[in-house]
């Protein structure tokens, strides 16, 4: 028997606003536990939310890039439930209509492509974190209020790579638009998949459940291949009623397996309702009508629509916001796009590595462009070009000081150049005579015999130039 998997996801992503979403205490992360913090957030008595436009307006964004409808008005609920982390014992949380409702987002692998449905995408606020320490409990309300946009998915995704690849396009779309840092480790890209089985060729859908605690797209691809797994032999050993209920389980990342947290809550158990103390909130036609940030995918036309390049070396310059910031300040410099992706993806990222990457490279963008301007007026050639770089990894000094340190400078001077070629020509008169009565293949020899007597300092196109104007 057949089996196929059906996965819908759950992505809770912490929008990047300066201050939080009911409040104006700041979003800083890191911060002393229960510093920035007020009333609102700490849920005194009295104290009431106002809404962040700015989160609106991210989340707004968000619905256009995955054109989806935005809803003139939504409406702020009540989700109760009593936890510590939750000084309110209810989250403010978008139930009954949500910002964002109905989008699409097209994902591709070796599955080919395919469009996932995002049903909706709604605004809430995070809880605070427990931190649990040998035999006690702390609470840290830092986090408590920071905007959060949830973005749950129809359950289209039929394998663990479809489901890492929508994860993976969702978070560069996130990122190009820049309402979130995404980032995973830091929680603030967030994912809960579920996950049911059922009979290949069968359109019903069967009992989910639903895996938290997954921070990395390897652990989320593990667990959906452990729960598969556990799902298919419960339905082949018979036990499928009793052994696949619907639940929340966590993933024990050291094992690689998935356990029982708690039995899912039904939506009647949170007992929704709209919550008195904010009006539905109206996003006015400015808000709606925005024009959103240029997205990867439409980086990538126009890397090889303007620029000529490869649409292969175009998908590597748009895999982060930063790696595309930093090309598209190289050409705004006045560098060639053809130099600027060699160096930037394949020189400079060949030596980042370990704790190095594009945002803590020693060589940021203005010494690179330096750099790769150098080699294009000919000061240094494109060999010389690595040795700067490297030395410059090691080295907090300009482009101009460390070509003259290494003593990398080019010769263009037509009178020194001229004078070596001279020499050569002279040298090999017998040589001058066959290649002037047809022997072409001369040319390459001159040029050889030039640029080793320049020890290799010449510029190799101005030594052409030179012996194409001697030779005739
Ligand atoms: P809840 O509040 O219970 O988490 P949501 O509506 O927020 O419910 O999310 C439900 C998620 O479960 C969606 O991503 C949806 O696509 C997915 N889903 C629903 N039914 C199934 C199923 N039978 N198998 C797998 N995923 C499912
Ligand atoms: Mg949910
Ligand atoms: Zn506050």
């Amino acid at each position: 028997m057949e089996f196929e998997v059906v996965i819908g996801l759950e992505v809770h992503t912490q929008l990047n606003t300066k201050t939080k979403i009911f409040c104006s205490c700041a979003t800083s992360f890191g911060e002393v536990a229960n510093t920035n913090v007020c009333p609102v957030c700490l849920a005194l008595p009295g104290a009431l939310p106002v809404l962040n436009k700015e989160a609106l307006q991210k989340a707004i964004y968000f619905g256009k890039a995955i054109n989806a409808k935005i809803n003139e008005v939504s409406i702020f609920n009540r989700k109760n439930y009593f936890y510590p982390d939750l000084p309110k014992a209810y989250q403010i949380s978008q139930f009954d209509v949500a910002i964002v409702e109905g989008g699409k987002l097209e994902i591709e692998g070796d599955f080919g492509k395919k469009i996932v449905g995002i049903t909706r995408a709604h605004l809430e606020e995070d809880a605070g974190k427990n931190i649990h320490e040998n035999d006690n409990s702390l609470v840290d309300l830092n986090r408590a209020g920071t905007p959060l946009l949830e973005i749950v998915s129809e359950p289209d995704i039929r394998s663990a790579d479809e489901a890492v690849a929508y994860l993976k396009k969702l978070h560069s779309i996130i990122r190009f638009l820049d309402i979130s840092d995404a980032n995973m480790q830091e929680g603030s890209f967030r994912c809960d998949v579920n996950i049911s089985i059922r009979p290949k060729g069968d359109n019903k859908f069967y009992t989910r459940v639903e895996i938290k605690n997954l921070n990395s797209f390897k652990f989320i691809q593990k667990a959906i291949e452990y729960e598969k797994e556990r799902q298919i032999a419960a339905w082949m050993d018979g036990k499928y009623d009793s052994e696949v209920v619907q639940e929340t389980r966590l993933f024990d990342t050291t094992r690689l397996v998935t356990k029982p947290m708690r039995s899912k809550e039904e939506a009647a158990e949170y007992r929704y309702f709209a919550d008195p103390d904010l009006l539905p909130v109206f996003a006015s036609a400015d808000m709606i009508n925005v024009a959103i940030p240029e997205l990867a995918d439409e980086k990538i036309s126009r890397y090889v629509s303007e620029y000529g390049l490869k649409e292969d070396d175009a998908k590597v310059l748009v895999s982060s916001l930063e790696m595309a910031m930093f090309f598209e300040y190289l050409i705004k410099s006045g560098c060639s796009p053809k130099l600027s992706t060699t160096w930037l993806s394949v020189e400079l990222m060949g030596l980042l590595k370990g704790e190095l990457n594009i945002t803590n490279s020693p060589v940021g963008k203005e010494k690179l462009a330096d750099l790769i301007k150098a080699i294009e007026n000919s000061e240094i050639s494109n060999k010389a070009g690595k040795d700067v770089l490297a030395y410059l990894f090691e080295n907090d000094i300009s482009v101009s000081d460390a070509i003259d340190k290494l003593g990398l400078k080019q010769v263009s001077d037509d009178g020194a150049i001229n004078a070596i070629i001279d020499e050569i020509l002279s040298k090999n008169a017998d040589k001058v005579v066959e290649y002037k009565s047809g022997k072409d293949k001369l040319f390459g020899f001159f040029v050889g015999q030039t640029m080793k007597e320049g020890k290799g300092a010449f510029n190799p196109n101005k030594v052409n130039e030179l012996l194409k104007a001697k030779l005739g």
